[in-house]
């Protein structure tokens, strides 16, 4: 039969190309299928047995603590720093290996920029498993980094770039809490005068916490509270957001200054909801998501994540976790 003799014509055929690979180079590539990568696909199983799916708001706001040398009016907050868990198994993706999370290009970068940041910032290809079982990110540089009970950030990172935004407090003073990275504060103050514009004030409350300061905090209300409490209303060191420098916690006087679910339901939660896009922002512990970032509803923190991105986030209503997890596999597209 023809096709028996195409078949054997076919195999001849592709050993003598195989013999020849240096001179025929493009033929044997289209039967050579790329190795998939599976490096670390199981690290991701959370380490510390921390689920972050006890996140619901079981009462008892923990006051969010102040850092050092604040004239605070810091009010209570459920869950000051919280940290989603990275719901993350998904296929690796073949390509190339993550390098070290370099700053990204600011604001629109366009798509095809987009999508190659976000191949390099794949939520299974930023992480490390140590000895101590401990998954830690590799790229806290990234503007995509994501970190949550299941990846945390080293305990010796601290942005280079610090600085503290133009924007309007809700306590008066100096605090390291007052920073951001350079070009997070920018978008914030882009934010913060975009709103103004709209009849909007709002006003920073927390923004960049050191792995110390989280530390601290979260020993306190261990002390407090006990850890298991802790662990659902604060999150631990290294699990915290707010170290990356990438984060800002929200409020506005309709909501007394306060970090609480009813900032959502304000004006000022509600412009910010719809508009944070614009500037690069995500909101980034969103209402029923518990189960996959672990933290209940936050209407009040920001993460920045750049401006496209952040528009793609904002309209697909998904979580950070989501959203990476589907662009790793080739699902970017809105
Ligand atoms: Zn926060």
């Amino acid at each position: 039969m023809k096709i028996g003799r195409w078949l054997i014509a076919g195999a001849v055929v592709a050993v003598v190309i195989w013999k020849a690979d240096d001179i025929i180079g493009t033929d044997k590539q289209q039967s050579a299928a790329p190795p998939a990568v599976t490096e670390t696909a199981s690290a991701i199983a959370s380490p510390s047995g921390s689920s972050g799916d006890t996140g619901t708001s079981e009462a008892t706001p923990s006051a969010e603590p102040s850092d050092t040398a604040t004239p605070s009016t810091d009010s209570p907050s459920p869950s000051e720093d919280a940290d989603p868990d990275g719901s993350s198994t998904a296929t690796p993706e073949s390509s190339d290996k993550p390098s070290d999370a370099s700053d990204e290009p600011e604001g629109s970068a366009g798509s095809d920029s987009l999508d190659a940041l976000l191949q390099l910032n794949a939520p299974d290809k930023t992480i490390e498993v140590g000895k101590n079982g401990v998954a830690t990110v590799t790229n806290p540089e990234s503007m995509l980094v994501l970190v949550n009970k299941k990846r945390e950030l080293s305990s010796t990172y601290a942005p280079d770039d610090l600085v503290k935004p133009d924007v309007e407090f809700s306590f008066s003073g100096d605090s390291p809490k007052q920073k951001m990275r350079k070009t997070a504060a920018r978008a914030l103050e882009k934010l913060f005068a975009g709103a103004e514009k709209d009849g909007i004030t709002l006003k920073a409350v927390s923004g960049y916490r050191s792995y110390a300061t989280q530390k601290s905090i979260f020993s306190r209300n261990a002390d407090l509270k006990g850890e298991e409490v802790a662990n659902r209303t604060s999150a631990r060191p290294g699990q915290s957001e707010h170290q990356t420098g990438l984060a800002m916690d929200v409020s506005s006087a309709s909501a007394n200054f306060e970090l609480e679910p009813k900032f959502g339901d304000t004006k000022e939660g509600k412009w910010l909801a719809a508009h944070c896009a614009e500037y690069g922002f995500i909101i980034r512990f969103l209402e029923g998501e518990e189960d996959v970032t672990g933290y209940s509803y936050e209407p009040w923190h920001v993460r920045y994540v750049g401006k496209d991105a952040a528009k793609q986030i904002m309209k697909q209503g998904v979580t950070l976790e989501a959203y990476l997890e589907a662009a790793a596999n080739g699902a970017t597209k809105a």
